[in-house]
């Protein structure tokens, strides 16, 4: 009966979906007119039970007489040989089996040499996602898996993840380690949609150790592959597959993905890497201005960059490469007047904080409507328009969180304000007056 299902399955979802789900459900008995399998995790249960326990249900009840209910039960024991045989299949892969897609056929992204874990300069704000990488790195035992680092643009995610590309392929040659961009995860996955060969897909990683995949935010919101990207790395995870991801927050602010995604996310460690504060800019500084010994760069030069420029990383490196190739092409030592010359415009950009009030009151003026309209509960557009603005400029331009600013706009829901900043950055993509409005605004509010 069981086999004669499966077939039916087969049929209709085809055999992709039989080897990612159905495969691996036991029959267990058929009792009082109840069908009873046996799932060897939550999730494929979960998923299967959602997805297909309509149809599987119809099919038994095709075949067999006095059949009324399908129970699904979750029976970790399988959950072993579960990974046996996966372990298995690897090993198959690894034979060298020339009809196996292997994972040299995925062409990961490039690595930049100098994100190091001797380059990276550890403070408090990213302390605990440096020494989980430093764990992954050095470690043979998966300790937890995924492990999620997320933080906002320029704090250094990427650079500890190639530090860890660098340090496996330094101690441990022989392990496969394998960094992607999301977005190119993403296009290689939509191709094998296409080709209806997400298996082949799965395949291509079987006999990966090391699975990066950096900025997964991107991924979030398409929700037609996202469900299917999301579950290939969970057949990773049950892969013994370390997995590890980044994204410009965390789990549970990643919008558009199910509720037990996000938490199947959340189950190995989720590190934040936090703005970086004073001590640890100066440091990252001192420690640039030593790797370049062409220029000399006075400590007063340094702090003054550590105080006035605090938005990231990025912007800092920036700051300091700027000044140091000036000194050289000029020939003239670092003095802090040239410093200010050269950097006028980052550091007045840097100069002023601006508030939630103040972007509020910008963006009402400019709107010409009212502010308390503005943080109104009304609906009508030429209000609603302007408040989700006036939240975007808020994300962009202060350190505040989604639900500080959902607060401060009438005690709004995170989710909103989230949802306001996506649509923003759709609008601008579609519409350039839009994008000119708050090229304006941004202008306007950073002095
Ligand atoms: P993210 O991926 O989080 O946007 P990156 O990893 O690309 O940020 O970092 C931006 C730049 O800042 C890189 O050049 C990186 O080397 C540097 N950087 C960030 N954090 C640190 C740090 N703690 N120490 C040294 N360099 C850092
Ligand atoms: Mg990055």
């Amino acid at each position: 009966i069981w086999g004669s299902v499966c077939d039916k399955f087969c049929r209709e979802f085809g055999q992709n979906a039989y080897d990612t789900w159905v495969s691996h459900l036991i029959f267990s008995s058929f009792e009082g007119g109840v069908v009873s399998l046996a799932a060897p995790t939550r999730f494929v249960r979960d998923y299967i039970q959602s997805h297909y326990a309509t149809r599987l249900n119809d099919f038994f009840k095709a075949d067999l007489v006095g059949m009324h209910e399908l129970v699904i039960r979750l029976d970790s024991s399988l959950q072993s040989k579960h990974r046996e045989e996966q372990a298995e299949s690897k090993a198959d892969a690894q034979s060298g089996d020339s009809a196996v897609v292997t994972s040299a056929n995925f062409e990961g992204s490039a690595l930049d040499q100098r994100y190091t874990f001797d380059s990276f300069v550890v403070g408090k704000s990213n302390e605990l996602a440096y020494a989980a990488a430093k764990r992954i790195a050095e470690s043979d035992e998966i300790a937890f898996n995924p492990l999620f680092i997320h933080g906002g643009v320029g704090l250094g995610k990427t650079h500890l993840m190639h530090a860890i590309a660098h340090e496996i392929r330094r101690k441990a040659p022989q392990k496969k380690v394998v960094y992607v961009s999301a977005e190119k995860f993403m296009l290689e996955f939509i191709a094998a949609l296409r080709f209806k060969d997400t298996h082949a897909f799965k395949q291509k990683f079987r006999n990966v150790d090391i699975l990066m995949v950096d900025d997964v935010q991107f991924i979030a919101n398409k929700d037609s592959t996202q469900e299917e990207f999301f579950h290939t790395f969970n057949a990773l995870v049950d892969n013994r597959c370390q997995l590890i991801i980044t994204a410009d927050r965390s789990p549970t602010e990643l919008e558009g993905i199910e509720e037990r995604i996000v938490s199947r996310l959340g189950w190995g460690l989720v590190a934040d890497i936090h703005p970086t504060d004073y001590e640890l800019r100066l440091g990252i500084l001192q420690s640039k201005a030593e790797a370049n010994d062409k220029v000399i760069v006075p400590q007063d030069v340094l702090e003054f960059l550590a105080k006035r420029i605090t938005s990231n990383v990025r912007h800092l490196e920036g700051a300091l490469t700027r000044v140091m190739a000036f000194a050289e092409l000029v020939g003239r030592p670092i003095t802090m007047e040239m410093t200010r010359n050269v950097l006028q415009d980052l550091i007045r950009a840097n100069d002023r904080k601006v508030t939630i009030d103040e972007i509020q009151r910008t963006v009402a003026d400019y709107f010409s409507i009212r502010l308390s309209e503005l943080l109104s509960d009304r609906r009508a557009r030429n209000i609603a328009r302007p408040r989700q603005f006036a939240m975007y400029l808020c994300k962009q331009l202060t350190n505040r969180s989604l639900p500080e600013i959902g607060r401060k706009f009438g005690g709004r829901d995170h989710t909103t304000v989230m949802h306001a900043v996506r649509k923003v950055e759709e609008l601008k993509e579609q519409d350039s007056q839009i994008e000119d409005d708050i090229g304006r605004l941004m202008r306007q509010l950073e002095g």
